[in-house]
């Protein structure tokens, strides 16, 4: 386990995760849950870098844009935010769960991924993509959390999280007390 004072980053998928349901849900509209601004500000506090990382496949449909997106986790105070805007069928390198908007974001801010940490909803994307990296893997039980662990379990059966919270909020909570952080 890495102690906190090593911890580089912390990566959070969006919906699900930082609020809405699981699914497509344009920034205009998009609304945290109520526990997430607490979240942000335990990271910024403690001065752990935080980034967003998510699937938005509709950029691609042209239903929304990446400066949307951009603008929005700005907003929440986030370092910066790594955003696939391609549609599954694109053989791209970023779709979660392929890893590529981690390594692009541990080249950008030389990251050690192996010190950093994901946060997520969905197992067969978020949690696989943290497993290739070697980073530790939170799934939160909020969004698509719990289908993640009963139903959808199989899509990712060899890889167990780190821990599993009951939301981001909580993640972050536990992070920082297991560490020693708080
Ligand atoms: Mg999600
Ligand atoms: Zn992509």
């Amino acid at each position: 386990m890495i102690n906190i004072k090593d911890i580089q980053a912390v990566f959070i998928d969006r919906d699900g995760t930082i609020g809405g349901t699981g699914h497509f849900i344009h920034p205009k509209d998009f609304k945290p849950y109520d526990f997430s601004k607490d979240a942000f500000q335990l990271l910024q506090d403690h001065g752990i870098k935080t980034f967003a990382f998510t699937n938005q496949h509709r950029i691609s449909r042209k239903e929304a844009s990446i400066q949307e997106f951009l603008e929005e986790f700005s907003s929440y105070g986030f370092d910066d935010a790594f955003i696939c805007p391609h549609s599954e069928n694109d053989v791209c390198g970023c779709h979660k769960p392929r890893p590529g908007m981690l390594l692009e974001a541990a080249r950008i801010h030389n990251l050690d991924l192996k010190k950093c940490v994901v946060i997520g909803d969905v197992g067969s994307t978020d949690m696989l993509a943290a497993h290739a990296v070697g980073a530790m893997k939170i799934l939160v039980l909020t969004g698509w959390g719990k289908s993640s662990l009963q139903q959808c379990r199989d899509a990712w059966k060899n890889v167990e999280p780190d821990y599993i919270a009951e939301n981001l909020l909580e993640a972050i909570r536990w992070l920082l007390k297991k560490q020693g952080g708080i």
